[in-house]
């Protein structure tokens, strides 16, 4: 079942276009990242949704009710959405208790169990109970702000931004947390993200804005192996892009003879490549044993090429490649203990099947 249906919703600030036009439906208890550059529109989208400002055209509906609509807007009181901001969502003279307990009514929030439970449901240890904001660390601050969006049930919970104020490491953890408390709640959640590892690791659905629109949404795996465009392909992961010729299914380019995904480009096109199929073999030029290896199993050979670099990040590395022939720059990624050394002779070849595009 869809929660949320948001149907050609536009806004703008004077001579400004927020919004030009957005689509998206987000299943029943599921949760939507929605991701893209700066000024796209994402805020705009959340406020919108939860009832702060009323868009200038298009339909809002969720839980089976027109919330926004020609001749109507809910009152945000009345829409049952928790807001999650980017930081400063509590009230700094209160404690966790009495902050959750703002969304709660009145004997709940007398009881002090509510209060308590959400707690252990976002994660939190019960002796923080009478802590002020300031004796918080920024991921319990966080935790605590879900709980209180989460205290009054609502039907639909808005997350703007709400770990990017947290180092890298509090900032996984807590957002697993956090989509965990979601998920046990059953709870259907937006959830607005700069951090592309964040949308995909974490959401059952990403959906990709580009100037007040949404260009792609699905599955995080679909919209990372088959982006809908070279925008979307370049936002979501790295990307290399090649020129090529394709026909039929298979793409003539700098990096050999490559299978194609099924799609209808055919001619001059543009390659979508993602570094991690790149294979690096240390293998000399004129074959050597991956070469022969690759020769065996009816696989690429692939082209020869020169290491120009190489970024170590621990788990895996980032290699920078010029190829014979062309000339042209790619880079691969590789596992951290299968490093070539600058200046190695390689050859590189592509596991496919890569992504086309029309040439630009
Ligand atoms: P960021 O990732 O930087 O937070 P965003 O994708 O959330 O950006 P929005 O904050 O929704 O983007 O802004 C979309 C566009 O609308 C931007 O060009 C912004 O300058 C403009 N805008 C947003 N709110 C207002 C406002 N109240 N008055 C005027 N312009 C606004």
């Amino acid at each position: 079942m869809t929660a949320l249906t948001v149907s050609q919703v536009t806004k703008s600030f004077g001579a400004t276009t927020a919004l030009a036009g957005v689509d998206l439906q987000v299943p029943d208890g599921t949760v939507t990242a929605v991701l893209g550059p700066s000024g796209c529109g994402k805020t705009t989208l959340l406020r919108l949704v939860a009832g702060f400002g009323d868009p200038d055209g298009g339909t809002i509906d969720f839980g089976g009710e027109r919330v926004f609509g020609p001749g109507r807007s809910l009152p945000a009181q009345r829409r049952r959405v928790g807001y999650v901001p980017q930081e400063g969502a509590l009230f700094p003279h209160a404690d966790v208790t009495a902050n959750i307990g703002f969304g709660l009514p009145r004997a709940d929030r007398r009881a002090g169990r509510r209060a308590a439970e959400l707690l252990d449901l976002v994660g939190l240890d019960a002796s923080l109970a009478h802590r002020f904001p300031h004796q918080l660390s920024g991921g319990q601050q966080q935790r605590v702000a879900l709980a209180r969006a989460l205290a009054p049930r609502p039907s639909l919970v808005l997350l703007d931004e709400p770990f990017s104020s947290l180092d890298a490491a509090l900032r996984l953890s807590t957002a697993r947390a956090v989509v965990e408390a979601l998920r046990i709640n059953r709870t259907t959640a937006l959830l607005v993200t700069h951090d592309q590892n964040e949308a995909l690791s974490l959401a059952d659905q990403a959906a990709v804005m580009s100037a007040g629109r949404i260009v792609q949404a699905g599955p995080p795996q679909e919209i990372y192996r088959a982006p809908a465009s070279p925008v979307v392909a370049a936002f979501v992961g790295a990307a290399v892009f090649v020129p090529a010729v394709v026909t039929g299914r298979t793409a003539s380019c700098d990096l050999g003879e490559l299978a194609v995904r099924t799609g209808s480009v055919e001619g001059a096109a543009r390659l979508l490549v993602r570094p991690e199929q790149i294979r690096v073999d240390g293998a000399a030029d004129g074959g050597g044993a991956a070469a022969e290896e690759d020769a065996r199993d009816g696989g690429q050979a692939g082209v020869a090429a020169l290491v120009t670099a190489v970024s170590y990040f621990g788990h895996d590395a980032t290699v920078q490649l010029r190829l014979d022939g062309s000339g042209r720059t790619v880079t691969a990624r590789v596992p951290g203990n299968r490093l070539p050394e600058p200046g190695a002779r390689v050859r590189v070849a592509v596991d496919g099947p890569v992504t086309a595009f029309t040439a630009a």
